[in-house]
């Protein structure tokens, strides 16, 4: 499906690089955010929002995560992502159902830079696929790193399997975040949490260590080496799965210092069992990038008060791949 070239240029704030009226696209995305917090009530009430939302600590062991109280979250950590529902709701990503006030920056003519209005972040963006096709990273690597080098400083790029956190799993989109506002970004930044695994198309590749989830950690200033690397480490996820669709991951891409850092949560399960037990057993968790990040968004009143560290713990262990599996993936790069 093509999107008419009118509804398009309605929906084009500003194009990256030619028009941009900011220095830097991390500008132009805070400019933008500030024009759809006046013009558009969802966004300006989302964001204000998000200023009172509560944030609390919780260590666990060899980890910190922080807890983030956020009922607006509720639409997105309540989806119904089975193929049935999605089938039978219109694509909210798609640009003819975009709220009409709702603009922005088209990057590479076929991604649209828009203001999430239900925020995690004080700067919170989808960056949605021009055209209704399938969320997959398959030949999207380079464009998500390109994405993450263009947007530095300000923000990092993440995105999240269809069958791994992405309510959209029909449509194609990446998000972007603050930089190092999802505490990964900063723990995998620290050379004495993470142990050097292999090198793969001169591309190391470092793990997690005591991190109550599995992660791999990858490092580059070669965008070439490092796609190359990504697809041959997602290859081995693949294999070890034993399926031949996308593994289900959520990854995380920054750049710093002239290189990227990419990390990769491979998941063996969506939402942890306790998602789904009714009445005051059920816990409204649903771990996406972020969460699995380290920054655990609850929507429920309730849930932010009593989820301890012990769940959390608990609920990594649940939809993370193990330690067992990790050395099969590397063993099959
Ligand atoms: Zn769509």
């Amino acid at each position: 499906m093509t999107t008419p070239a009118p509804l398009l240029a309605r929906k084009t704030w500003s194009r990256f690089p030619e028009t941009l009226a900011a220095p830097t696209l991390a500008d132009e995305c805070r400019a933008l955010l500030t024009q759809q917090r006046a013009a558009w009530p969802q966004a300006g009430e989302g964001y204000a929002s998000l200023e009172s939302a509560r944030v609390k600590r919780l260590q666990c062991d060899g980890y910190d995560v922080f807890l983030q109280f956020n009922p607006k979250r509720i639409v997105s950590t309540g989806a119904k992502v089975d193929p049935g529902s999605i089938r039978e709701r219109r694509c909210f990503l798609c640009l003819e159902h975009l709220p009409d006030p709702q603009m922005g920056i088209l990057y590479e003519e076929r991604f649209l830079i828009l203001c999430n209005p239900a925020p995690i972040f004080r700067q919170h963006f989808t960056i949605t696929g021009i055209t209704h096709t399938p969320q997959s990273l398959d030949g999207q690597i380079g464009v998500m790193l390109r994405l993450a080098r263009d947007l530095a400083p300000g923000c990092a790029v993440f995105y999240n399997g269809p069958r791994c956190g992405a309510s959209a799993p029909d449509h194609m989109h990446f998000q972007a975040s603050p930089i190092n506002a999802i505490p990964v970004e900063i723990d995998a930044a620290d050379g004495r949490r993470r142990r050097l695994r292999m090198s793969v198309e001169n591309v190391p590749v470092s793990t997690m260590e005591r991190y109550g989830r599995e992660a791999f950690v990858l490092e580059s200033g070669e965008a070439d080496t490092l796609e190359h690397a990504l697809t041959r480490l997602i290859a081995a996820m693949r294999s070890a799965g034993g399926s031949t669709e996308e593994p289900m991951m959520n990854v995380i891409a920054g750049w710093h210092e002239e290189r990227w850092q990419v990390i990769v949560f491979p998941r063996r399960k969506h939402r942890p069992a306790v998602y789904f037990k009714e009445g005051d057993e059920k816990i409204l968790i649903s771990p996406a990038a972020v969460d699995i990040g380290g920054l655990i968004v609850t929507p429920v009143q309730k849930d932010f008060e009593r989820v301890d560290a012990a769940t959390v713990a608990s609920i990594f262990r649940e939809v993370s791949v193990t330690a067992n599996d990790v050395e099969h993936i590397l063993s099959l790069i």
